[in-house]
């Protein structure tokens, strides 16, 4: 210890002040401490060159050492989001205090680019990041529909070699998908049963992600490590369910923040908090504001929380994740919420607490990290208050330390690029999007011989999953006019196979710029004819900051016919956020031809 503070000293002389405060030792004085099990009232806890030095230090401080006042404030263990989709905006999970996501699909470049960081040091802006890599997923399954070329499954003879290629891959675990819905395909149960035998094989564990209570138990009973999620409806036996996983020896991770999203559930806003809500700008707020269920049915929460509520008092370990990624969630800062809503379903503070450090840290493998112990990780956070007593306090951030470095000054800058940007935006940040000032009859298409003409916005164009790296192509013929003078425009598109979620058709973007946001919540619906091949079309609406888009189906049958889509109906998207419209054909590969003409969008 003092041979490293030496060092840190000697380090000092003619270097900049900022990177000489960088490697100082550090003294949180005087602190209560969570140490990711138990709470001791007064500690003093040193830490030193990205370890924990001493987690109960007595002595004098030592010299050269930053002292930090704990009075009044509680130190953690830096917090692990158990469940992520990691694909972007990794600045920001450790301005949040999670220094840690367990990733359960993420896209494999990123993945790679990681963990090169944390094996050469360096990575103290960004989570560290354990991931399952690729999912294991049937084709058009669940996973398949993020515009993301994935390898998938088919039967169990593929187990095996499914699983060793995914290891190859760098993988730190398997996650497959079980159970389908919202039209999507899943693996079956012999596949499921051989995908986790052959990753245990191979000394890996097994996630499975699951969407109802019947896959639930046959994955328990198939040997799967762990869960993700939880389902809204239950046979009420929560306590048989709760004995079954502990029979079994397997976590849980509820997940409730995007369940709590899928419910349509706004009763914990996090960004009417300014100490988090200052943290994230406009595009980052947007996930946040959106949801999964966009008509509040608060009683899809009710089995999860009473399956919670018996998984621990069963002693099953149960796991704060988000599913981050997702709308209705955002990295770093939803995990805050994930405790409380944990807290809500039953478990004390203390053991949301330790379901975000040491309980993940144990089941996953995850190294030393998840505690406040000698030798320890220096992955900390400290909060005022004693969010061991109120949950919420977690949200009081003081300071968070990365591999022993201070966040405090990316923080304060993300802080300053935040404000800067909400005074810069038109509105000062009251209006995120772009108003609609739409005709009086609503029509959005004003198609003719040469121009696809809009009233608003940059208008129609083709779409295709070219960008996605697909091979399907359309071609846009307008005319010839209908009776009424108005020119349909034909859509005749070629769905290439490749991609698991290909598309070709046609797409509306009311912004003055590709994917600029306008606000469409005065819309109701869009209402639009067609007629066609007789095969079944997507409408589908993007909003900033969500991945996947909404989308409700449509038949084109030979004669015209009038199709009315509520906005409601296009789950996931936050429609005050709007980018884009589209007309797609799709996935399925083939040829496909539909005519559309007068489309409006309803404001009554
Ligand atoms: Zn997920």
């Amino acid at each position: 210890m003092k041979t490293s503070i030496l060092t840190t000293l000697l380090l000092c002389a003619g270097m900049a002040p900022s990177s000489c405060a960088l490697a100082a030792a550090t003294l949180v004085k005087d602190v209560r401490v969570f140490d990711g099990q138990a709470v001791h009232e007064r500690r003093s806890v040193l830490f030193d060159g990205g370890a924990i030095v001493d987690a109960d230090y007595r002595g004098a401080p030592p010299q050269g050492a930053r002292i930090v006042d704990g009075a009044g404030r509680t130190l953690l263990p830096g917090l692990i989001d158990a469940h992520t989709h990691t694909f972007r905006w990794q600045e920001l999970p450790v301005l949040f205090g999670v220094t840690t996501q367990v990733d359960m699909f993420t896209d494999l470049t990123l993945m790679k680019k990681a963990k090169d960081e944390m094996a050469q040091g360096g990575h103290h802006a960004h989570a560290d990041l354990f991931s399952a890599g690729t999912l294991v997923t049937a084709p058009n399954g669940h996973g398949t529909q993020f515009g993301v070329a994935i390898p998938t499954i088919t039967g169990p003879d593929q187990a095996q070699a499914f699983v060793d290629a995914r290891i190859q891959e760098g993988s730190d675990f398997i996650k497959l998908v079980m159970g389908g819905g919202y039209g999507m395909q899943s693996i079956s149960l012999a596949t499921a049963r051989a995908v986790i035998d052959a990753a245990h094989r191979r000394g890996k564990l097994a996630v499975v992600h699951i969407g109802n209570e019947q896959d639930a138990r046959a994955m328990l009973e198939a040997g799967a490590d762990g869960l993700a999620h939880l389902f809204p409806a239950a046979s009420g036996d929560a306590a048989g369910l709760a004995r079954l996983a502990r029979s079994k020896g397997a976590f849980v991770i509820p997940t409730f923040t995007v369940l709590e999203s899928m419910a349509g559930w706004r009763g914990d806003d996090l960004l009417a908090d300014p100490g988090l809500a200052g943290l994230l700008d406009k595009d980052a707020q947007a996930p946040l504001k959106a949801r999964y269920g966009n008509k509040e049915r608060a009683e899809l929460l009710a089995a999860p929380k009473a399956v919670t509520a018996a998984l621990a008092q069963a002693g099953v370990p149960v796991l704060a994740g988000t599913d981050a990624g997702n709308p209705g969630t955002q990295y770093g800062v939803s995990l805050h919420r994930e405790l409380k809503a944990l807290v809500e379903a039953g478990l004390t503070p203390a053991q949301a607490l330790a379901a975000a450090t040491s309980v993940p840290a144990r089941v996953f493998k995850l190294g030393r990290r998840g505690q406040i112990a000698k030798g320890y990780k220096a992955d900390l956070l400290l909060v005022e208050g004693n969010p061991a007593a109120d949950i919420l306090a977690t949200r009081r951030i003081v300071e968070v330390w990365k591999d022993g470095e201070s966040a405090n000054g990316l923080r304060e800058s993300q802080r300053q690029r935040v404000a800067q940007a909400a005074q810069a935006a038109p509105g000062a940040g009251k209006t995120l999007a772009l108003p609609l000032s739409l005709p009086p009859d609503g029509r959005i298409s004003q198609f003719s011989a040469g121009r696809l003409a809009s009233p608003i916005g940059m208008g129609w164009s083709a779409s295709t999953d070219s960008f996605a790296g697909g091979k399907s192509s359309v071609t846009l013929t307008a005319g010839p006019a209908l009776a009424d003078g108005q020119v349909p425009l034909a859509v005749d598109a070629k769905v290439a196979p490749g991609l698991p979620f290909a598309w070709a058709g046609l797409a509306f973007m009311p912004g003055r710029q590709p994917m600029e946001a306008t606000d469409f919540s005065s819309v109701k619906a869009v209402r639009f004819k067609v007629r066609g091949d007789g095969k079944t079309y997507q409408m589908i609406a993007m909003s900033q900051g969500v991945q996947a888009p909404g989308a409700s189906s449509f038949v084109a049958g030979p004669e015209w016919s009038e199709v009315t889509v509520p906005l409601r109906a296009l789950k996931g998207i936050d429609p005050a956020l709007l980018t884009v419209l589209g007309f797609n054909a799709g996935p399925q590969p083939g040829d496909y031809r539909f005519e559309i003409v007068d489309v409006r969008l309803v404001t009554e």
